[in-house]
Formats: C-alpha cells, sequence, structure tokens
C-alpha cells in the first residue's frame, strides 16, 4: 500500500507552483529581422512584455497547448536595419498572484548580405523627395494602433512572381541623387497578376498616392502591418475584412516604378522587417 502511495506521488507535478519559461527561436538573427519570442506557462500569466534596445513591445496570447498543458504568449519584435551586435533581451511577465519575473537573454544581431543597385526613374528631385517624405508619413499614420493579433503563421507570399528586388538591398536613384535600403521585396508579375492578402487582417486604406501609386495595407494585430504598392487595380475597401489568400488587388505600374511589379513590405512596429521571416511557422 505504501509503496502504491509513493508511485502515486511520483506523479503529481513536482510543484504546484508556476513554471514559465522563454524560448526564442534563435539567438542570433539578422539586421531586419524578427526576433520571436515565446513564453510558455502552466498558469495563464495576467501580463508579458519584451524589451529590445530601449523599447517594450506586449505579448499576445496566442493558444492553450493542450498536450504540454501550458498557456502560450508570444511577441514579435524587430530588429531595424543597420543594427550590429550583441543586445539585451528582457522578457517580464506577471503572475496570477502578482509575482513578478524576469528572464534575460543576449541576442546576437548580423550583418544582411545585400545587392548594391543603381536604379533609373528620371524622377527623383527636390519636389518628389519631399513629397516621398510627405507621403511616408501618411503611410505611417495608419499604423498606429495595436490591435489583437488575427494572423496565423506562416505568411504566404501574396503574388507568384519573380523576384527582382530583395529587403535591404542598397539602391541609388538616378546617378546618386538618393540612396536608401529598399524596405520590401520588389515582385515583377505581368500587370493585372492577382495580389493575394497575406494573412487575415483589416485594409486600413485603399487609395491613391503619387510615389507609391495605387496602395493598400492590411493590419494584421500585434503590431504587424503588411503593405502592397504600385497597384493596378483594386477589389478593397478601407474597414474590410480579409482571409489569408483572398484576391485584395492587381499588380501594376503605378506611381514611381520601372515596370509591373509588386513592392510588398512588412513593418512591424512601424519598422520595415524581413517578409522572409515570416514565412515560415513559429
Ligand atoms: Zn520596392
Amino acid at each position: 500500500m505504501r509503496k502504491i502511495f509513493i508511485i502515486l506521488m511520483s506523479l503529481l507535478p513536482v510543484s504546484l507552483s508556476a513554471e514559465t519559461y522563454v524560448m526564442l527561436e534563435s539567438n542570433t538573427v539578422k539586421e531586419g529581422g524578427v526576433i520571436k519570442v515565446r513564453i510558455n506557462s502552466n498558469e495563464p500569466l495576467k501580463a508579458a512584455e519584451v524589451t529590445f534596445m530601449g523599447k517594450t513591445y506586449q505579448a499576445f496570447y496566442r493558444k492553450y497547448d493542450v498536450r504540454e498543458s501550458e498557456y502560450m504568449c508570444m511577441a514579435f519584435i524587430p530588429v531595424p536595419l543597420g543594427t550590429n551586435g550583441k543586445k539585451d533581451l528582457k522578457t517580464r511577465w506577471l503572475l496570477r498572484n502578482d509575482d513578478e519575473a524576469i528572464d534575460r537573454q543576449k541576442v546576437r544581431v548580423v550583418g544582411l548580405k545585400s545587392r548594391e543597385t543603381q536604379l533609373s526613374t528620371g524622377m527623383v528631385n527636390d519636389n518628389s523627395m519631399v513629397r516621398l517624405s510627405n507621403e511616408g508619413r501618411i503611410i505611417y499614420g495608419f499604423q498606429n494602433r495595436i490591435t489583437p493579433a488575427r494572423f496565423t503563421m506562416p505568411f504566404i507570399m501574396p503574388v507568384k512572381a519573380v523576384q527582382t528586388g530583395g529587403f535591404g538591398d542598397k539602391r541609388t536613384y538616378d546617378g546618386g541623387k538618393a540612396g536608401w535600403r529598399h524596405k520590401g521585396l520588389d515582385l515583377a508579375a505581368p500587370k493585372g497578376t492577382k495580389v493575394h492578402a497575406s494573412n487575415n487582417g483589416t485594409v486600413m486604406t485603399a487609395s491613391t498616392t503619387k510615389m507609391y501609386g495605387i496602395i493598400v495595407i492590411i493590419d494584421h494585430g500585434a503590431g504587424i502591418y503588411t503593405m502592397y504598392f504600385h497597384l493596378n487595380r483594386v477589389f478593397v475597401k478601407k474597414g474590410m475584412n480579409v482571409k489569408k489568400g483572398d484576391i485584395i488587388a492587381e499588380v501594376g505600374n503605378t506611381g514611381i516604378s520601372t515596370g509591373p511589379h509588386l513592392h510588398w513590405q512588412v513593418n512591424l512596429h512601424k519598422v520595415p522587417v524581413n517578409p522572409g521571416d515570416l514565412l515560415a511557422d513559429f
């Protein structure tokens, strides 16, 4: 009888207190990449947040893992282009009884191998640069809200196309009149090719700009926005909810563009990040 009791005891959880652990997809990330943080706990957390490079990001509740009997929270953290070296990442969470706990890790940020390209548009001048910065501000203005996460991993490529421009490419325009790192992917496809929503979300704008042409911006929640530029036609309206894969527009050549292509960009908390980092499951 005593033996059975001891065996039964050993089958019970070692401790009934809270157990929480933090996992990173990787402790090495490329500049312009996304740090993916998972916070697993055997009890629901009251709150969780991650601090990186002086900014704090709220974690969002993902799911209850039945097999592991764990609650899973996640946080996606942007690493701006141009970052390098070892950085601190601090995760802080609050348990049911208001006890606070902290996990500290080091993240190594490495450079991105980027192409250098020169583009001739014949349209870069003082006037267009002013317009570009004005329109850039408008585009960021659509990304002020942090809404609940509605996406499911992974994100999908919005078009079947040839990639002609990579994320982070160093570009100079019109003989060095302007230059910057490319903030998205350029996907060349014939005019009229269907563009699909990369994930579930809400259309924040479907409008026309001078520089980016006809644009669509979708809010996927948790600070993730996808942007679709230089479109031909648009099939969605502001405020519409879309599902991953829905047809939202057609590839075009509107705005400052050197041929029919989709400029596809992902902003995470207003920081342009490598879309490739969201195309795998996590
Ligand atoms: Zn582009």
